[in-house]
């Protein structure tokens, strides 16, 4: 059979899979897409930089071994890593890392070369307009932010279906352009990409292209600086779905604005899909140009929110079971209580979390969590919410959270409420009357008489003083 890069990497795999455990081959092996082999070259692609660090500190001997053993004494590997969009203004585009397996030293210090769209593909350089009719260009889709793994909640429905709607009939329908706002990390990017990952499903001869508005900014300045402005938008209007991300970088760039505003005003009149994110609704854009913020309320504009705990549990899960990783549910649900802002932040502590478990070859439990989510949070101030607080006392007595967040006044849900505004006053910065509101819709009087009964009966009654101390062992994160 002839070697290529699919046989190769499956066989370097069954040797991996034969030398190290499961979970770390499902961690740290499954998302490897082999890419390409040359002579005795094998690119593979990783989702990013901190997985292509993990592989070189940890797995490099056995995978110099294997890639040897298939392709000789001068194989080399190299490193095509998927950018994490947003770090330093990069798009989530595959770079590529060169790393000469025969020298240790060299990987340490490996040749970086960015960015580097995967194949040697034409919107590296857009200005060169082909003669085709049909404009083959890289769409810069990232495959892992497809709508299959966005989980949908309250937070992002309508954006989702919007986005799914644009995606089945693009151009077709009344969001157009369609911009999705929301705060960091809420999942924009991975919402645009699904867009344009769909129609590319859907309809593979549309030419979708995906790229930041910083990308856009610095092509526009080169351009100007190559005397190719028009080349770079008749690129840009050959474009069936443009895809901007973080349109708010053009604040301020009148032109850049100004070019954007032709190709927008272009691509919208031949009945082109825009589909735009940015960190706000346009009534809040500062340094935007009237004319563009009219445009983009021209179709619709869609916020994404801060995600509850339910659907943030939902994403831990999906994420958890995309990867093949299983952790106990207590410790998924202390993941999604504790941070409560920012998908990427959850992600980001799944992922020590599974790295920690996997360096030091324990099991993920609580205990590891809480350790690793003060390293993780350290420096962002957190407290525990009163959720949190709430529900920990709920299991502790086996009571749903509902009832101690009712009005009921049954004795034992009344005590277990107290106590929850007990732990609140003291565990959180919230106030009184917050307190109350959470506990029950009760005022700030009843929040404090309920902290004296509790000091009261922890001094007297025995059986009262345990169950604090296990709450508060429970609650005590540090
Ligand atoms: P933004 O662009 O708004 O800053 P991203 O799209 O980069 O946010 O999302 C941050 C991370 O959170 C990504 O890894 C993304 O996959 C994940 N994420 C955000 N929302 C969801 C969701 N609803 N379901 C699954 N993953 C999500
Ligand atoms: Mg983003």
């Amino acid at each position: 059979m002839e070697q290529n890069h699919n046989n190769v990497w499956a066989n370097c795999l069954a040797v991996i899979s034969d030398n190290i455990s499961t979970q770390a081959y499902k961690t740290w092996f499954s998302p490897i897409k082999p890419v390409k082999l040359d002579n005795s070259v094998l690119t593979i692609q990783v989702p990013s930089q901190f997985f292509y660090e993990w592989l070189e500190e940890h797995y490099v001997s056995l995978l110099r071994k294997t890639i040897r053993k298939e392709l000789g004494k001068d194989a080399r590997l190299e490193y095509s890593i998927i950018m994490e969009h947003n770090l330093e203004g990069n798009q989530a585009s595959p770079y590529t890392v060169k790393v000469p397996t025969s020298h240790r030293a060299a990987t340490r210090n490996p040749e970086v070369n960015m960015p580097i769209v995967g194949q040697p593909a034409p919107i590296k350089n857009p200005f060169v307009i082909p003669g085709l009719r049909k404009l083959k260009i890289d769409s810069n889709l990232n495959p892992n932010y497809a709508f299959d793994s966005f989980v949908e909640g309250e937070c992002n429905r309508l954006a989702r279906s919007a986005g799914f709607a644009v995606a089945n009939k693009p151009g077709g329908t009344a969001f157009n352009p369609l911009l999705i706002y929301g705060g960091v990390g809420l999942g924009k990017t991975h919402l645009a990409h699904a867009i344009g990952i769909e129609i590319k499903n859907q309809t593979p001869d549309k030419t979708v292209l995906y790229v930041t508005s910083e990308r856009f900014t610095h092509q526009f300045i080169d351009s100007v600086r190559n005397n190719t402005v028009n080349d770079f938008s008749h690129f840009y209007q050959m474009i069936d779905v443009l895809i901007i991300d973080d349109v708010q970088f053009f604040s301020g760039k009148e032109k850049t604005q100004d070019v954007f505003f032709h190709i927008f005003n272009h691509l919208h009149q031949t009945g082109k899909q825009l589909v735009l994110t940015a960190d706000k609704p346009p009534v809040e854009m500062q340094g935007m140009e009237q004319r563009l913020l009219s445009r983009f309320k021209w179709g619709l504009s869609a916020d994404l929110q801060t995600p509850s705990l339910e659907t943030r549990m939902a994403i831990l899960e999906k994420k958890m079971y995309g990867d093949g990783i299983d952790m106990p549910r207590e410790v998924v649900e202390y993941l999604a209580y504790s941070i409560t802002t920012n998908v990427r932040e959850l992600e980001g502590a799944l992922i020590s979390l599974i790295a920690q478990s996997s360096l030091n070859k324990k099991a993920i439990t609580l205990d590891l969590a809480r350790q690793m989510i003060d390293k993780f949070v350290k420096n962002t101030a957190r407290e525990v919410s009163i959720d949190y607080i709430q529900k920990v006392i709920c299991d502790y007595f086996d009571l749903p959270i509902e009832l101690l967040k009712s009005k009921t006044r049954k004795r034992e849900i009344v005590q277990s409420r107290q106590i929850a505004m007990y732990f609140s006053k003291k565990m959180t910065k919230s106030s009184l009357a917050n307190i109350g509101l959470h506990c029950g819709g009760k005022d700030h009087a009843t929040v404090l008489h309920a902290c004296r009964t509790v000091n009261n009966l922890s001094e007297t009654d025995k059986h009262f003083r345990k169950y604090l101390d296990d709450l508060e062992k429970k609650l005590a994160i540090h």
